[in-house]
């Protein structure tokens, strides 16, 4: 929902929040700064309403992402299922990793172009650069003042998502408003070098293993990571994210796709585009799903099988 060229808060979604007391916030499985960053900097402006949160997620925040102010209130249980759900950064019960749940009330806040039918509230805009832009609206509506913890959050959920102020997502509107979290004390160079400058030197280790299986077909570069390579460095799930935006940096590589061993023979696949290449589109084809630029899905198939049937679906 947009009017000249800015995002627009549904009204239905803003009564919701003023007239709830609780609320449980959940957001997607594997959390980066954009699912963190907005649920924290939601959490932070409800309770300055007077309102309580619970903030879940399935996983643990990386180590990497530990300086997102509050963080720490971030619980992997729930126990009271029949708080009104807030869904952020994803918009379908399963991405969150809570299928099955019941709730009673539930709004999603999103900007997925994949969308799933959930919610009795949704708000999704696929052409918000993160979904912590349209959580910095949200706020401005609701009256909340921009604390320096807000904007830290805000201004790390929407640098991810940019890649730091680089993709075609970036615009005017997205800069406005990061220049205004600056103003309201979040440091760019500060949360830069904690979202790209922090690895620990087996996540490099990992990185060398993972970029030594490149492959290059038909313009497609193909890495992965087996669970042999995470016993032989001492690393984990949460240390290859981002791996798959390595091999875009090569001038002639279309697609990247990086595969992740989560099992014997089921994989995590993340697909990386340039351009007007959409690989949401393909990850769909595989259940999956993201952006235009960014998108990913699991495969049960041994790792050459997969990789073909990748292959035959992006030729197509
Ligand atoms: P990544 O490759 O970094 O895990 O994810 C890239 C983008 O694709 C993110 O926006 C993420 O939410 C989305 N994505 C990744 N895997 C899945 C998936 O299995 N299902 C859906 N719906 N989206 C995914
Ligand atoms: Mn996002």
């Amino acid at each position: 929902m947009r009017s000249g060229g800015r995002v627009k808060v549904p009204p239905k979604l803003l009564s919701f929040l003023n007239e709830e007391d609780e609320f449980l916030i959940a957001t997607h499985i594997n959390p980066e700064p954009d699912a963190i960053g907005s649920s924290l900097a939601l959490s932070i402006a409800l309770e300055s309403l007077g309102k309580i949160t619970v903030l879940y997620d399935r996983d643990t925040i990386t180590e990497m992402y530990r300086f997102l102010p509050g963080c720490e209130k971030f619980t992997n249980s729930i126990t009271s299922p029949s708080l009104p759900l807030i869904l952020l950064d994803c918009n379908s019960l399963e991405r969150a990793g809570i299928e099955g749940m019941d709730f009673t009330y539930s709004a999603v806040i999103d900007h997925h172009e994949t969308e799933k039918d959930f919610g009795d509230i949704k708000w999704i805009d696929p052409e918000s650069a993160a979904t912590g832009m349209m959580v910095f609206y949200l706020l401005k509506e609701l009256g909340v003042r921009i604390t320096k913890d807000i904007a830290v959050n805000l201004y790390s959920a929407i640098a991810i998502d940019t890649g730091t102020f680089r993709y075609s997502n970036t615009n005017a509107e997205v800069l406005r408003v990061g220049a205004e979290l600056i103003e309201a004390g979040a440091n760019p160079a500060y949360i830069s070098k904690n979202l790209y400058e922090t690895w620990s030197e087996k996540r490099f280790t990992l990185l060398i293993k993972a970029l030594n299986t490149l492959e290059i077909r038909d313009n497609v570069a193909i890495t992965f990571v087996t669970g042999d390579m995470f016993k032989e460095t001492g690393t984990g799930t949460e240390d290859t994210e981002n791996f798959a935006n390595f091999p875009r940096m090569m001038k002639d590589i279309k697609i990247s796709a990086f595969f992740r061993e989560i099992n014997n023979n089921y994989w995590k696949v993340s697909l990386r585009s340039k351009g007007d290449i959409n690989v949401a589109r393909i990850a769909t084809l595989f259940n999956g799903g993201g952006h235009k630029n960014a998108a990913g899905y699991e495969i049960k198939a041994s790792l050459e099988s997969a990789k073909e049937s990748l292959l035959t679906r992006i030729i197509q």
